[in-house]
């Protein structure tokens, strides 16, 4: 069976690992020139993902980069007030640790037989069961999994339906080697998330593996142009910082203290999702895993849900491997289940994220009744 699988993400390398230790041969085609080729991003909540990296062979390794400090939380409502402070003792068992994704990339990255990734390969179009790369290159396959994120061209293949705006734009800061930098503002965000909410924006902190601390600054109910009339000057950042806090007027001092101290790279993102519970008729030959797949707000369920398709497809694969078909509609079956239920609860707490009162709400969840 020759599959061939778009994208070297999480998904996509948990599906590729699955399957070799299965015994079937995958070739995992990525756009990027090589693993270190761009920055991947910050910390990852990794909680029922757990299940597929166990799957893989590979919790112990992930045990060893999953930061158990990273599941602190603290909740603050735009006044300052502190509505919950939660520690992670010690010996706590690692629920929901936070991990890099560099760190998380190259595990699983380190697990696949040599060459199993093709770098520098940007999927185009497919034809007849062959797949065209931008670079000239093809590839014949028998199944062809777009695990290519949240702008997947393999998705075309399958549906026209492409990630809407939700209404959300946030701006990426960060204060690098905070500790030595600015140490009464890390003592104050503390070990793992610090989460400021309310009035339709939001301030939410995080610190990464490298002493990094992460900062997206959300605003909701915005149009996706929002960006071109907010008066967000990005290539000026001192100018940009100065509007940031502007924007953030009326909120306590400590919060924009944040954004005085950022560094210069300043980062729009205009958040995009696929519509809650996305399916397509099943097509021998060509399925989606991950983002490609369903797109939800960032709320801390993507990478989960991409792991967890990765082992579903894998192992369905591995199953009916004279059957490639069936084991496509098996997966997309449970795949669309579960998918459509995490998209209804993202959805959920995006709404709840939205409110005015969200710091309230989010306490309640965190402690009902
Ligand atoms: C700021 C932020 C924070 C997040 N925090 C969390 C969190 O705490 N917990 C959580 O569960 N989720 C989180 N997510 C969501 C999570 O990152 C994604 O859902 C997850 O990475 C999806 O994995 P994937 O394998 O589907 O796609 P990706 O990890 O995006 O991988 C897709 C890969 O495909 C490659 N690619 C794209 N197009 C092509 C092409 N044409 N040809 C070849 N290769 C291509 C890309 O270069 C990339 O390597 C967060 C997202 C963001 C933006």
């Amino acid at each position: 069976m020759r599959i061939v699988i778009v994208g070297a993400g999480l998904g996509g390398l948990l599906l590729a690992r699955v399957l070799h230790l299965n015994g079937l041969d995958a070739v995992v085609y990525e756009r990027e020139s090589s693993h270190a080729a761009r920055p991947q991003g910050g910390m990852l909540d990794i909680h029922s993902g757990q299940r597929a990296l166990r799957e893989a062979g590979l919790i112990d390794g992930f045990s060893a980069i999953a930061r158990g400090a990273g599941q602190d939380m603290r909740l603050l409502e735009p006044d300052g007030t502190l509505l919950l402070q939660e520690d992670t003792p010690e010996d706590a068992p690692l629920d929901r640790p936070e991990v890099d994704r560099a760190d998380l990339r190259a595990l699983l990255l380190d697990a696949l037989p040599e060459h199993t990734v093709r770098w520098g390969h940007a999927f185009d179009h497919a034809d007849g069961h062959v797949a065209h790369f931008a670079n000239g290159n093809r590839a014949s396959y028998d199944l062809l999994v777009g695990a290519d994120g949240a702008n997947s061209r393999v998705r075309a293949l399958l549906t026209e339906v492409r990630p809407a705006h939700i209404g959300q734009n946030v701006v990426e800061i960060g204060i690098p080697d905070i500790d030595r930098t600015h140490p009464e503002l890390a003592a104050m965000l503390g070990r793992g998330n610090y989460w400021a909410l309310g009035n339709g924006q939001s301030l939410a902190a995080q610190r990464n593996g490298d002493g990094r601390v992460r900062i997206g600054l959300s605003f909701y109910n915005t149009a996706e142009d929002w960006f071109a009339t907010s008066g967000i000057p990005f290539g000026d950042p001192p100018a940009a910082r100065a509007r940031l806090i502007e924007l953030f007027a009326g909120w306590d001092a400590r919060f924009t203290a944040l954004i005085a101290a950022c560094e210069d790279t300043i980062l729009p993102r205009s958040i995009t999702a696929l519509p809650v519970g996305l399916t397509w008729p099943s097509r021998p030959g060509i399925t989606l895993l991950g983002d490609a797949a369903h797109l939800m707000p960032p709320v801390g369920q993507g990478a989960n849900l991409a792991l967890l398709d990765g082992a579903l497809l894998g192992r369905t694969l591995a199953a009916n491997p004279d059957d490639v078909p069936a084991a496509v509609a098996e997966y997309e079956r449970q795949m669309f289940e579960r998918a459509g239920a995490a998209a209804r609860m993202s959805a959920d707490m995006q709404e709840l994220l939205m409110s005015p009162d969200a710091a309230r709400k989010m306490l309640e969840f965190f402690q009902p009744g």
